[in-house]
């Protein structure tokens, strides 16, 4: 089996990142950054982002696992203490894979038809680079509202604990093929109306953004950020693509919510 390791890049990240390559180099497993099997993401939540857009061309061939080396993450769930046992998991056993959905953002421009097409973990964020937001929201072909605020957060399950759930959003089980729209400080007043709750659309329901008077926007995709001029639409729904999780234990989601927001 090729394995790849990502590092968040300080320190104790880099030591443990050295342990593991070594600890499976001896288990005779074969380090491959360029087609690995499985890729081990050592840092946090963060990291494993860096790691999902790095190897996004090979979704269906690569697994991801996570080792936290701060807090407990969504993503991370092994810690330092538990490396060896981690190792050896992925030298002998074959492992269980978990599927989570990831979002599809598709941006398409004013001239000549051009288009490009962005896979997000967590989510995409659209914004004004000038003045209101203003956007028209289609659900499934048909016009769902004028939204002028602050912008519009578009998340995936796995990705409804991050910028979503700052924003309001409800918590949404990985295991849902769905994306979340959430309102960013919608103008709501006796002229304008926005639904004002964020809604959550299955699978084969598209949301698309058609700009008002303003072309350009700030686009984020998880972590990147991009300014995209001359958009003509942005499309968002259910990608095809999955991400795989390596799985070599229970690893309950709703545990990890309550430990991370409830009570520890
Ligand atoms: P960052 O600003 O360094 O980290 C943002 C925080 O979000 C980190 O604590 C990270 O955990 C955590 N996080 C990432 N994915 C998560 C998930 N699925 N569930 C719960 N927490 C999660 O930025 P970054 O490391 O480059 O990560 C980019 C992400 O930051 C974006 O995808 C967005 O979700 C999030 N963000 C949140 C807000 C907000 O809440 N107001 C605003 C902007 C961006 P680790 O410490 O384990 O890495």
């Amino acid at each position: 089996m090729r394995f790849a390791i990502t590092s968040k890049g300080d320190s104790k990240s880099n030591t443990l990142m050295h342990k593991m390559k070594s600890y499976l180099l001896d288990f005779n497993l074969i380090y491959d950054e360029e087609q690995p099997d499985i890729v081990i993401s050592v840092g946090g939540d963060g990291t494993l982002l860096y790691a999902f857009h790095r190897y996004s061309s090979r979704l269906d061939k690569t697994a991801f696992v996570g080792v936290h080396t701060g807090h407990l993450g969504f993503y991370a769930d092994w810690v330092p203490e538990e490396i060896e046992k981690l190792v050896i998991a992925i030298a002998k056993t074959p492992f269980q894979v978990v599927e989570y959905p990831l979002l599809e953002v598709i941006v398409r421009y004013q001239n000549g038809g051009r288009e490009t097409r962005y896979l997000a973990l967590n989510e995409s964020t659209v914004k004004a680079v000038n003045g209101t937001f203003v956007m028209d929201v289609e659900i499934r072909g048909q016009h769902f509202e004028r939204f002028r605020g602050d912008g519009l957060c578009l998340s995936t399950p796995s990705g409804s604990t991050a910028y979503n759930k700052a924003l309001g959003g409800a918590i949404l089980h990985p295991s849902l093929p769905a994306i979340q729209l959430a309102e960013m400080a919608s103008i709501n007043n006796k002229v304008f109306r926005t639904v004002g709750s964020p809604l959550v659309l299955p699978g084969h329901h598209a949301c698309l953004l058609k700009p008002v008077n303003e072309p350009d926007f700030k686009i984020t995709i998880d972590h990147l950020s991009l300014l995209h001029k001359d958009v003509k639409s942005i499309q968002f729904r259910v990608a095809d693509e999955k991400i795989r999780f390596a799985r070599f234990r229970p690893f309950p989601f709703w545990k990890r919510v309550h430990d991370s927001f409830v009570a520890d």
